[in-house]
């Protein structure tokens, strides 16, 4: 079993200037200061980056996507992956979105830090090792366990700033438990196809929301700066302020533009509004929908796919076939 460690809360230690705390803890300490993990493997701690996780970049996916392949080709039958809670709903997607192996890769963090009483990072960690552990987790993907709680990366988010259940899979739920040293899993997701490796990460895809009366400024500096690619975090099921729309529209003529929701939960409409930058009037412009896909998840699928330069029918083809990802049956297909 590895443990990479990238930072994060969980990696945390007194702040030099004293105000605070920031990631100082390598994979060793973290893995040290858990001596059950050896009754459950026998793990290697593996150091990567030491940051707060918002300053995780796209590169650092891949390094870690290397990492990940290199402990797994050395012999390891999963790999457990620390790092902050800020970014872990993304990282963790994007990895899941690129991983194709059936050895599990599950993520954890922690939201008390170290020196915290009652900090949740050593049983997170634990937690986490013993379902990367867990015969029966094998091809399940990436995972994120956090509060004993075992959710598809594809699902997870963070909902709460502080609690120790600041991760959901809303609306959905988790698909297993942590009890008594092992998972149950009451949920089977179908695999997706893998997605290509980037050679080099394309950042330029960005997320706006829309805001009451806001968002000009932004669209239109954005337009000025050709990105590759866009997402809309539009209100409801997917519009936007009427005076966006032709900004839009000229954005939609050079880079593919996602229509997703800024609200947490459910999918985007198609055919229920009819007002100018309404769900309908956008679709109609070219706007692809990201049906049940979050917003923040729906922008690192574009730049996934954008960053192994995928065709603009290619982009398409994967936000329909997201847009269908539900079969009905409580079985999940494809999210792409
Ligand atoms: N609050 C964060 C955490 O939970 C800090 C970070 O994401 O690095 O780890």
């Amino acid at each position: 079993m590895g443990v990479v460690a990238l930072g994060g809360t969980i990696a945390s230690t007194q702040h030099a200037n004293g105000a605070g705390v920031s990631p100082g803890l390598e994979a060793s300490d973290l893995v040290g200061s858990v001596p059950e993990l050896a009754e459950v493997a026998v793990v290697e701690a593996e150091g990567l980056v030491t940051k707060p996780s918002g300053d995780l970049e796209f590169s650092d996916i891949s390094l870690l996507y290397d990492r990940l392949t290199s402990l797994v080709e050395r012999g390891c039958d999963a790999v457990v992956v620390t790092q902050g809670t800020d970014t872990l709903e993304e990282t963790s997607y994007a990895l899941d979105l690129l991983w194709a192996r059936d050895e599990p890769v599950v993520f954890t963090g922690a939201m008390r830090n170290p020196l915290r009483t009652g900090s949740d990072g050593p049983a997170n960690l634990l937690a986490a090792v013993q379902v990367g552990a867990w015969p029966a987790t094998r091809g399940r993907g990436v995972l994120v366990v956090m509060n004993d709680e075992v959710h598809a990366a594809r699902f997870a988010s963070k909902v709460h700033t502080s609690s120790l259940s600041a991760f959901s899979s809303a609306p959905n739920g988790p698909i297993g438990s942590v009890s008594e040293g092992r998972p149950y899993f009451t949920v089977e997701l179908a695999r997706s196809e893998p997605l290509e490796v980037p050679d080099e990460w394309d950042d330029s895809v960005e997320l706006v929301v829309a805001t009451l009366g806001g968002g000009a400024r932004i669209l239109e500096g954005l337009a000025s700066t050709r990105p590759s690619g866009l997402v809309i975090a539009g209100f409801g099921g997917g519009h936007v302020p009427r005076h966006l729309v032709p900004v839009i529209e000229d954005l939609v003529a050079f880079a593919p533009v996602v229509l997703a929701s800024r609200v947490e939960a459910g999918r985007t409409l198609e055919s229920t509004y009819g007002f100018p930058g309404g769900e309908i009037d956008l679709l109609s412009r070219g706007l692809l929908a990201a049906g049940g896909l979050g917003a923040l998840k729906a922008r690192i699928l574009l730049s996934t796919l954008l960053s192994s330069g995928a065709s603009r029918e290619a982009v398409e083809r994967s936000f329909r076939c997201c847009v269908q990802r539900y079969d009905g049956s409580g079985a999940v297909d494809v999210h792409r």
